[in-house]
């Protein structure tokens, strides 16, 4: 391939798929019928909890994140695992068809699983909108423009004077003179060569 950086050339948006007790962000979806019910696509990482969580339930609801969406619902769905924190704790949810979906979002909607396809790192699944609505007027976030301002989006502020290391992935902030050689970050696990110093 001339350049293998052509997908990111595709406009994705940014939603939270929640299913059974679980969720986690996702980009890629997409509207692949139409009609009153139509058919949605959405590919979820093999690794994921989530994705055990969709084929137990057999249902799944997306959550449109906007513009405005408050960082605390990317970094709760997004850089932790299922495995290791209830994603629920905490978090503003609403019920439809018998499946949570986030309050803070945009829209939602929930769909049953029709088909699914897998592939080596994803399963495409594909699923009928049975219940749905909007809940803001505002704009959907593309996953472009989170990832060209997800620094300023995830700013993190930390206590002055006192030295702080803050993940990049995260923003999970340890507060210490040095951060030891086998941290590990709490909350989305990542190691101590992704963490940046902030004085
Ligand atoms: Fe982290």
């Amino acid at each position: 391939m001339k350049n293998a950086n052509v997908t990111h050339k595709i406009t994705q948006g940014m939603y939270v798929l929640t299913a059974g007790n679980g969720g986690c962000v996702v980009d890629a979806v997409a509207q692949v019928s139409g009609g009153d019910n139509p058919l949605v696509s959405v590919a979820v990482m093999k690794k994921n909890l989530t994705n055990e969580l969709v084929k137990k339930n057999g249902k799944f609801a997306l959550s449109v994140l906007g513009m405005n969406v408050d960082p605390q619902i990317i970094k709760d769905f997004g850089f932790r695992s299922g495995r290791d924190a209830d994603k629920y704790a905490g978090a503003d949810l609403g019920e439809a068809a018998g499946v949570k979906y986030i309050n803070g979002a945009i829209a939602y909607m929930v769909c049953e699983v029709v088909d699914t396809v897998e592939n080596d790192t994803h399963t495409l699944f594909i699923g009928r909108t049975i219940e749905g609505d909007i809940l803001k007027d505002e704009s959907p976030m593309s996953y472009g423009y989170y990832q060209e301002h997800k620094n300023d989006l995830m700013q993190v502020k930390t206590e002055m004077g006192k030295t702080a290391w803050v993940c990049t992935i995260c923003g999970y902030v340890y507060y210490g003179e040095t951060l030891p050689d086998n941290y590990v970050c709490p909350i989305c696990g990542v190691g101590p060569e992704l963490f940046e110093i902030q004085k």
